[in-house]
């Protein structure tokens, strides 16, 4: 049976992963110091003999006994008011996290896989953007401390690939939803749902000019899966072309949920790129991969997730960060 250490476990994606690794019949090492993440997400998998929870921050030294043949290294706070909050761990995850990743790596002849994102090609000038654009990042921005973390993984990943001859792969992921994200985490879709829930209007940052490109979770989890077991070392962008502005995406919402909520406007965050799309020609030839859940079945299925949480859930994820982005 092969072994697989899968970091930041607990999270959105990491829990994803870690149950579609259990299905394929791996032994799965999860792993996460649950300072984002949630040990609720892996309730399905506790008591699986072929599931093992490690409470543990990446940042130091990982010691994992026996063989060991794949790490998927997912661990990272990964929302803005995420990384604005905590921006010292988010980038020690970045690179002290994946230098041990890769080290263990190395030692033990696994091949890792390690999450990209979109972010790193900042508010880009290219649209959509392909994996040969090489970004537009303010280094010393509020969201630099994500970015540059996730561009320094990427360097580092292709550096032990090129020296140490480790077997790497890099997804780049666009914006991704589905059960089990945090509702308070401050991305679009929990915040505008998680209002729509309370009878709150919706918070629109900016105009609402702004695009995006949402990919179910589901189809990502196969994009990263058939990435991990490919031969691509270059990194590819895996997430859903179907782009959308914010103040569409907004209507969408208080149509799903049936609500007569309004939209109201607050001052766009520093750096937010105005445009997103993926180009996905690569993950196409390289992969036969297209998303395959348009937005209408995802956010019904995402929905139904959202209305199975408490009262007292969902009172206490009330949006009250944005004193991170606001001053108002
Ligand atoms: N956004 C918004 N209202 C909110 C939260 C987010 O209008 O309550 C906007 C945000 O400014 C950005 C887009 O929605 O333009 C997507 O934000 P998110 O934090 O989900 O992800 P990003 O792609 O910016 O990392």
């Amino acid at each position: 049976m092969e072994r697989v250490l899968i970091t930041g476990a607990a999270g959105f994606l990491g829990s994803h992963l870690c149950e579609r690794f259990i299905k394929e019949g791996f032994r799965v090492e999860a792993m996460d110091n649950l300072i984002t993440g949630d040990i609720k997400n892996l309730d399905s998998l506790m008591g699986n003999p072929n599931f093992t929870f490690h409470n543990h921050d990446v940042t130091e030294y990982i010691d994992i006994e026996g063989d060991l043949d794949h790490i998927l290294h997912f661990a990272s706070p990964a929302s803005p008011i995420d990384y604005l909050k905590i921006p010292i761990q988010t980038l020690k995850v970045g690179s002290l996290g994946i230098h041990n990743c890769l080290g263990l790596a190395k030692d033990k002849g696994a091949r890792v896989t390690i999450a990209s994102t979109s972010e790193i090609y900042g508010d880009p000038e290219v649209h959509p953007q392909h994996e040969e654009y090489f970004g537009h990042v303010n280094t010393i921005g509020p969201r630099g401390v994500y970015d540059e973390a996730k561009r320094f993984q990427e360097s580092i990943t292709m550096a032990y690939h090129r020296y140490h001859g480790v077997e790497t792969r890099i997804v780049r992921i666009f914006n991704t939803y589905g059960p089990r994200m945090r509702l308070n985490d401050g991305r679009v879709l929990p915040a505008f749902i998680g209002q729509a829930l309370r009878g709150e209007d919706l918070t629109i940052f900016g105009t609402g000019t702004q695009t995006r490109s949402f990919c179910y979770v589901d189809d990502l989890v196969e994009g990263i899966f058939r990435l991990h077991f490919s031969d691509e070392t270059r990194p590819v962008n895996i997430g859903n072309p179907d782009e959308i502005t914010i103040g569409d995406f907004a209507e969408e919402i208080i149509a799903l949920t049936g609500t007569d909520q309004k939209v109201v406007y607050r001052d766009l965050p520093e750096n937010d790129p105005k445009q997103r799309q993926p180009d996905i020609t690569r993950a196409r030839t390289v992969l036969d991969w297209e998303p395959k859940i348009n937005r209408a079945e995802g956010l019904k299925r995402t929905y139904a997730y959202f209305k199975t949480l408490t009262a007292e859930e969902l009172h206490k994820s009330e949006h009250k960060d944005f004193a991170v982005f606001h001053k108002d």
